[in-house]
């Protein structure tokens, strides 16, 4: 009988791919965690326990076939696992690297339940795509017919993107335009390096324009292009935007030089140190952290990128201020641990109440001290200020990291009739992105808010299907 090549969790223990020292992690913009060798990822997939209802999957944005791609990742037959893993996935090799897998597919593993630990699909899932990419697997699309309709997207992140592939797979002709100069939106100018190294970005790029997708960057939509004209140039258009307005601080102080949005310091960092751009914020100083104290302030993940480059970029100290306690942070809690082996202090149940300034310049934070009060309608506990706890906190630099917020679109691009929710977002279909105007779908953070990548992959997937349908109607034909 053939030896059962699965169900190792009782014998083998879950292992993750070497994470790099901290000491070594601080001095660079790397990636902390190695690559599996060839024979720990076969022997990490072989713990599935192949369930047949397959919950990892389920709570899988994108219902990979997770159980199918470990076995045959067990079995050496990567080739076939690559195939399996990208006919779900347009990016496996970042969803890999970044989805929050404890709280997605590894958070519902039926073996970590059972108190084994769960498999590490994440790992797996990026070893097996990052392989494909060195064995020269993963070609450009090649469309088995040209279609003569076009479809324009605007916005090249992961929703965009996907959608993008999707098209051109079904030989649609797709024009994706950005405002940035690179493609890959958040990907390439939030996420730092050290999550996500931006050659695993660009090369996706590369292998999109290889595959017939025309890129026009550095192009704003509603500045150097109306909205209408390139609704009047293609069959369809997807709006892939994402949510870029940052929310404020109030409070004495706030418009201290020296206090920063936390989106512009992670760009100008990602410009600096992966790309070598030369960045005048970087360069003065403005949007540096070397040598200074810094304060973060906010609980998610962006919070938790903003104290890592911090602390990479030299920052004398840097601390974190949060207003729940650990246990209710909104970051993932891997990310708290990485930061804290780094040498970033968190300050829980913190929150500021105003900035002192010396010269024009932030030099403090005043630090109301909190206590997580009675659940709001939530059920979560809301923090409240302990009075007479407050402190100084010296600051040279502080960086906002409080969330995000979607642009006024239809203002901003003066389009009547384009719907939004009570919060800005677009309204849009969740399952076909189809929006109140007709051949006009929307995807990504744009109609979510501030998410995660692999929802935005999954947005722009579904909408490239529905986009197919729409210019299948007689009618959409019939208007060209
Ligand atoms: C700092 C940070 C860290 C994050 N870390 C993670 C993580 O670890 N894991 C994870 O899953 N998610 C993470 N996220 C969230 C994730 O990046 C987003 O949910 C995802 O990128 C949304 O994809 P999108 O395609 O909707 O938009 P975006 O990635 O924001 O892309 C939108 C694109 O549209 C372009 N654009 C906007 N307006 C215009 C216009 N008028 N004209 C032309 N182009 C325009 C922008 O330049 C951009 O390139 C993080 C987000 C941030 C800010
Ligand atoms: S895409 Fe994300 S949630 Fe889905 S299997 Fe991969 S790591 Fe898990």
């Amino acid at each position: 009988m053939a030896k059962q090549p699965m169900l190792k969790f009782v014998t083998v223990a879950r292992d993750m791919p070497e994470k790099r020292g901290a000491d070594e992690r601080r001095a660079d913009f790397h990636e902390i965690y190695a690559e599996f060798a060839a024979e720990k990822a076969k022997e990490q997939a072989s713990r599935c326990s192949q369930c047949g209802v397959p919950y990892c999957q389920s709570h899988c944005p994108l219902h990979n076939n997770i159980p199918d791609w470990l076995n045959l990742t067990a079995t050496g037959r990567l080739q076939e696992a690559y195939e399996v893993s990208q006919a779900t996935n347009t990016f496996p090799e970042i969803c890999g690297r970044i989805c929050p897998q404890d709280r997605l597919c590894e958070g519902n593993c039926v073996i970590e339940q059972s108190g084994h630990g769960t498999v590490t699909i994440g790992a797996v899932e990026k070893y097996i795509t990052d392989t494909a990419w060195e064995e020269g697997w993963v070609k450009p699309v090649k469309p088995a017919q040209e279609r003569p309709e076009s479809v324009g997207i605007i916005g090249a992140g992961p929703g965009g993107l996907a959608a993008a592939d999707m098209l051109r797979r079904a030989g649609v002709q797709v024009t994706v335009y950005d405002r940035y100069d690179r493609a890959g939106g958040l990907m390439t100018y939030g996420i730092p390096g050290f999550k996500l190294e931006k050659d695993v970005v660009m090369r996706r790029n590369d292998q999109l324009a290889a595959g017939g997708v025309s890129f026009v960057m550095n192009c704003n939509v509603g500045e150097d292009i109306p909205f209408d004209d390139i609704r009047a140039k293609h069959d369809a258009v997807l709006i892939a935007t994402g949510v870029y307005q940052s929310r404020d601080l109030g409070g004495p102080g706030a418009g201290a030089a020296g206090i920063v949005k936390a989106l512009d310091y992670l760009t100008a960092s990602n410009r600096a140190a992966n790309f070598g751009d030369s960045v005048p914020e970087f360069d003065s100083g403005e949007l540096n952290a070397a040598g200074k104290k810094v304060v973060v302030i906010g609980g998610g993940d962006t919070a938790m990128d903003c104290v890592r480059t911090a602390i990479r970029q030299g920052a004398e100290s840097v601390k974190c201020l949060y207003r729940r306690d650990r246990a209710n942070m909104p970051g993932s809690q891997r990310e708290v641990q990485n930061a804290e082996e780094e040498g970033v202090q968190f300050e829980w149940l913190t929150a500021p109440k105003g900035f002192t300034e010396k010269d024009g310049k932030v030099a403090g934070v005043m630090v109301q001290k909190m206590r997580l009060g009675a659940p709001d309608a939530t059920g979560r506990q809301s923090p409240e200020a302990i009075e007479g706890a407050d402190y100084l906190e010296d600051a040279d630099l502080v960086i906002t990291a409080l969330g995000f917020e979607p642009e006024d679109l239809p203002k901003l691009w003066g389009v009547d009739g384009l719907d939004v929710t009570r919060w800005g977002t677009i309204r849009a279909d969740f399952t076909t992105g189809k929006t109140s105007l007709d051949g006009v779908f929307a995807v990504g953070d744009i109609v979510r808010g501030a998410s995660l990548v692999v929802w935005a992959i999954r947005d722009g997937r579904d909408a490239s299907e529905a986009i197919l349908d729409y210019l299948n109607q007689p009618a959409a034909v019939a208007a060209e």
